[in-house]
């Protein structure tokens, strides 16, 4: 527990904002001028500082290094309208962050210290927010163990932080993706739910595999049968079948409940859809391209928002798609944004501001 939300604020001598060229942004690799930082220590969260982004001093014995106790959220904000900053579904986030450090066996970290501590960051930072369509603020908190003690328990410290970094647009050119039948991601009992480092460490090889032979990503499988569709990659995945979207359901905790996910339900019942949350057999995929009723796939999330598939292999089926074609995952897209960017009514209250 925070006693009062005691924030140190130091700010930066000079800011670093004019060195960048926001015509050329990479995803993640520039960061405002700030960051906030805090302590976990005998059981309390202390040293809660907003302060110049600058590196961290650590043991090389330091226990995330060596275990992996290691979550994070992605999160964006946005210009609004009227010029004010605000920032889409972060409690969403904020409440999926504590169900990763549960299962992580790590601390919860305080609504206000996560809320208040990135409120006030983005504040300050407001200016790094750029002003244009499809740009935005990624908002990156982390938590990790910082005991600096080599032993296999849950660490005794944690530090969290938050860091910001503007990011353009995404060129979603549509992907390639073949289903995945050797890795897996995520096994019911296991850590799939939870946005934690090592899922992505364990994801890359098959990654790389794909990126050998011409694919972008690989199509997630269920990891006894590699039949159930679990995720693309790290998004969710949509299914557009006789009007109709199916998307994984989340009983056996093999899936990352995105937030995206949770937006995308939302808008595609608003269009008149019928939406399952349920298990997809890629059989199923491919017995509805063969009588004509597979319409369209699509992965969602943070960074990409939606993120069409014009190739799909399973085996040596491929189906190929005239992704120019469609409407739903277009629209969906288009209505997201338009959301974020104060150009369409936020009716469902999805944007909190600053
Ligand atoms: C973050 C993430 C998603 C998407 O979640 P959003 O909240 O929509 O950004 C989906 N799958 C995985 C594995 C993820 O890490």
């Amino acid at each position: 527990m925070i006693a009062a939300m005691d924030i140190t604020v130091t700010k930066a001598e000079r800011s670093k904002l004019q060195d960048i060229n926001f015509d050329k942004l990479v995803f993640g690799r520039y960061f405002t001028d700030h960051m906030l930082e805090a302590d976990y220590e005998n059981g309390e969260w202390k040293n809660i500082e907003i302060k110049p982004y600058q590196p961290l001093l650590m043991s090389p014995s330091l226990a995330a290094l060596h275990y992996g106790q290691s979550i994070f959220e992605g999160i964006k904000a946005y210009k609004g309208k009227n010029g004010k900053a605000c920032i889409f579904r972060p409690h969403d986030n904020f409440r999926r962050f504590n169900i990763s450090a549960e299962r992580m066996q790590m601390p919860q970290v305080p609504e206000e210290l996560f809320m208040e501590g990135m409120r006030r960051l983005v504040e300050l930072d407001k200016n790094w927010i750029p002003d244009k369509e499809d740009y935005s603020l990624y908002i990156r908190p982390i938590m990790f163990a910082s005991d600096e003690v080599i032993g296999v328990k849950p660490s005794d410290s944690y530090k969290f932080l938050i860091l910001l970094s503007p990011t353009g647009p995404y060129y979603a050119t549509p992907m390639r993706i073949y289903v995945e039948e050797k890795y897996t991601r995520a096994a019911p009992g296991g850590v799939g739910f939870a946005k934690t480092a090592g899922n992505y460490a364990a994801a890359l090889l098959a990654s790389a595999v794909a990126k050998e032979q011409g694919y972008d990503q690989v199509l997630w499988t269920d990891a006894h049968s590699h039949k159930n569709i679990q995720e693309i990659g790290t998004m969710n995945v949509f299914f557009i079948i006789n009007n109709v979207a199916i998307t994984p359901g989340l009983e056996e905790s093999t899936i990352l409940e995105g937030v995206t996910r949770q937006s995308a339900i939302t808008l595609l019942k608003e269009m008149g859809l019928k939406v399952e949350e349920r298990t997809l057999n890629i059989d199923e995929v491919i017995d509805s391209h063969k009588a004509g009723t597979l319409q369209e796939v699509f992965g969602t999330g943070t960074a990409a928002t939606i993120s069409m598939i014009k190739e799909l292999k399973y085996k040596d089926y491929i189906i190929n798609f005239d992704t120019a074609t469609w409407k739903i995952a277009p629209g969906l897209k288009k209505w997201l944004t338009d959301i974020r960017e104060g150009r369409r009514e936020d009716k469902y209250g999805w944007m909190w501001n600053v």
